[in-house]
């Protein structure tokens, strides 16, 4: 069973992914837990790439073929194979990033996105949990914690608002896998009912 969680920076996932590995594991689960960008060390040292130094080093256009590649790479080499083993596979942050991010902040890429997506991956979440958060408390959150995050604050909380906009029109279109919970919540509370959702999908 394969599992996402998805949100803007700072609701949470991260934390919540992390959250349901271990409880799947002390219920006997065989969990893989892994992230995006990145995942394989192919895609890990893309990440780099992606993430570090100039955000303008990158046109929109050739983020999107890189953040395809790593996704490609990760799906080959670590979410694939442990599916095959019967491993749950929970992934923070999956195509549907890539769909928001690569596919709105920088001008309307969607169709090409999602082009991209049915030739070179054409495997989406059995489960995505979606994470949802004030983007004004996002924001904050992120900004609080540093590190990967001077590439998003140069857009500021208008891109959080679009983001989040984004993911709550796409839970909408991906009806079928994706799950929503309010994030705005204490850390155990939001952990509860990610429990809950996710043991009744696995079972
Ligand atoms: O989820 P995480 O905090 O690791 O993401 C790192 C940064 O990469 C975030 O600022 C996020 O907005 C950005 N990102 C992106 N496109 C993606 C995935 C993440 O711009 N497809």
């Amino acid at each position: 069973r394969f599992i996402s969680f998805e949100g803007i920076d700072g609701s949470g996932k991260s934390t919540q992914a992390r959250m349901l590995a271990e409880t799947l594991r002390s219920e006997g689960h065989e969990v893989v837990l892994t992230r995006e960008p990145g995942g394989s060390p192919g895609a890990e040292d893309i990440r780099k790439l992606v993430l570090e130094g100039d955000p303008d080093r990158w046109s929109a256009h050739s983020e999107i073929l890189l953040f395809t590649a790593a996704r490609r790479d990760h799906l080959e080499r670590t979410i694939l194979p442990a599916l095959a083993e019967g491993k749950v596979v929970i992934c923070d942050r999956f195509a549907d990033s890539t769909r928001m991010y690569q596919g709105l902040s920088r001008g309307d890429l969607r169709a090409l996105v999602d082009e991209l997506h049915r030739l070179m991956i054409g495997r989406e979440p059995d489960l995505t949990i979606l994470i949802d958060m004030d983007p004004a408390k996002g924001l904050s959150r992120a900004l609080g914690r540093g590190g990967s995050e001077e590439r998003f604050e140069e857009f500021g909380e208008a891109l959080q608002v679009k983001m989040r906009a984004g993911f709550l029109a796409l839970a909408d279109e991906y009806a079928d896998r994706f799950t929503t919970i309010n994030g705005a919540r204490s850390i155990d509370a939001v952990a509860q009912d990610v429990r809950a959702i996710a043991l009744a999908h696995l079972t």
